[in-house]
């Protein structure tokens, strides 16, 4: 496998691992035991002095495939799969925290994220902040001298707001803690977190990975030496491994990522300029365009916009309502990355367990709805949306 392939192409056969039947297509490997030829090689096995799986929920083909693949998309040492991204997230947050230490995290968060660090780990004794993450003297103050992981997700859900990862990363180094960046917005091809001083990235894989909605799944990423002394022990033991089948779904996602992910891009910037101009819509945010609060930091840490477009509605609950129900193309559904695209009204389903403080904190109103642009013809959902706004009263 060559380190120097360009994304396109790693995408479609780094990490193969062909059988003897030498097949296209890689191989689903629906196993959780191997066996050994003899007593001797399952303890040489065991001892860790023979390369080989030992049981499904360690690691086995199909995975491993989907987690070297996912290693060189993303400059990672080791990957480890995941069965959700949740999965990956609550593994790559607790997996190297104990009792006392604390976590800073950005308080602009996917709803599950943010119950992670703010309502689960201080159960268990770990303490954290939430801080508003634009700012990177929030993240500053809000060290102590037990801060142990700084975590965030950058562009945000729902309102796109843009992190400065090495920013925040240059802080962390500072103080010997770790950065989680949750890069599932930005994708893997525009967005390479590890090479902004992050230490693990986190994926759900059932975002832009699958895209075509068929999958739950998550990656973990990092060094080996992350891995090795904080995520592999956990990773075996509380067993959040993916199914095989899963991976091989995802395999044939991430040959079509790049593919994907522009068309979806251009979709979400072409909808983004044409929602600005409409006297029905107080404020589109999309992290392509120069009106961005944070353009500069866009600028420099990522390499495309987003497939998502955030849409504030000038008639509140209301006309976000009519316009999701009028619109024929695009499906209203909270999952988001996917071939179709999707549009859903945050404030009453993905952030409705938020109180409306917290709500306002991050922008969120009646009239807010964030369009996960699919990779359909362009003019079709320009289209749609003009018809659909026209059914909206203001
Ligand atoms: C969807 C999502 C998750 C959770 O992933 P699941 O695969 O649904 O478990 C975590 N973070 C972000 C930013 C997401 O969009």
């Amino acid at each position: 496998m060559s380190k120097t392939w360009r994304p396109a192409t790693q995408l479609v056969h780094d990490g193969s691992l062909r059988s003897q039947y030498g097949e296209t297509s890689e191989a689903i490997y629906l196993t959780q035991g191997f066996v050994y030829e003899s007593a001797e090689a399952a303890e040489a096995r065991f001892k860790g002095e023979t390369e080989g799986y030992i049981y499904a929920r360690y690691g086995s083909p199909t995975n491993d495939m989907f987690e070297k693949r996912m290693c060189a998309l993303e400059g990672a040492e080791e990957a480890r799969a995941t069965a959700s991204g949740m999965a990956a997230v609550t593994a790559a947050i607790l997996c190297q925290v104990k009792a006392g230490d604390h976590i800073v995290a950005a308080r602009a968060l996917f709803g599950s994220c943010r119950w992670v660090v703010e309502t689960l780990a201080p159960k268990y004794g770990i303490e954290c902040t939430l801080v508003d993450g634009r700012h990177l003297e929030n993240w500053e103050k809000a060290i102590r001298p037990n801060t142990k992981v700084f975590f965030l997700e950058s562009p945000t859900n729902p309102t796109l707001e843009v992190i400065d990862i090495a920013g925040v990363a240059k802080l962390a180094n500072q103080i010997g803690a770790k950065v989680v960046v949750d890069n599932v917005f930005a994708t893997p091809i525009f967005q390479k977190p590890l090479e902004l001083g992050a230490h693990i990235v986190v994926y759900s894989a059932t975002k832009h990975i699958d895209g075509q909605g068929r999958s739950l799944g998550g990656v973990i990423l990092s060094d080996r030496e992350w891995v090795n002394e904080n995520l592999q022990d956990y990773y075996r033991h509380t067993g959040p491994a993916m199914s095989p089948f899963t991976a091989w779904t995802l395999l044939k996602g991430l040959e079509t990522l790049p593919l994907r992910v522009k068309q979806q891009t251009e979709n979400a910037s072409k909808i983004a300029d044409f929602l600005a101009d409409q006297p029905k819509v107080a404020k589109v945010i999309y992290p392509g365009r120069n009106d961005h609060p944070q353009a500069d930091i866009v600028a420099k840490q990522m390499k495309g916009g987003s497939t998502l477009v955030a849409i504030e509605l000038k008639g509140g609950k209301e006309a976000a309502f009519a316009l999701q129900n009028a619109l024929q193309v695009v499906k209203i559904s909270n999952n988001l990355g996917d071939a179709k695209s999707l549009i859903t009204h945050p404030a009453t389903t993905t952030h409705k367990n938020l109180t409306d403080e917290a709500r306002a904190e991050l922008g969120i109103s009646g009239g807010t709805v964030r369009l996960s642009a699919g990779i359909e013809d362009t003019d079709d959902l320009i289209e749609d949306f003009a018809q659909a706004l026209a059914k909206v009263n203001a």
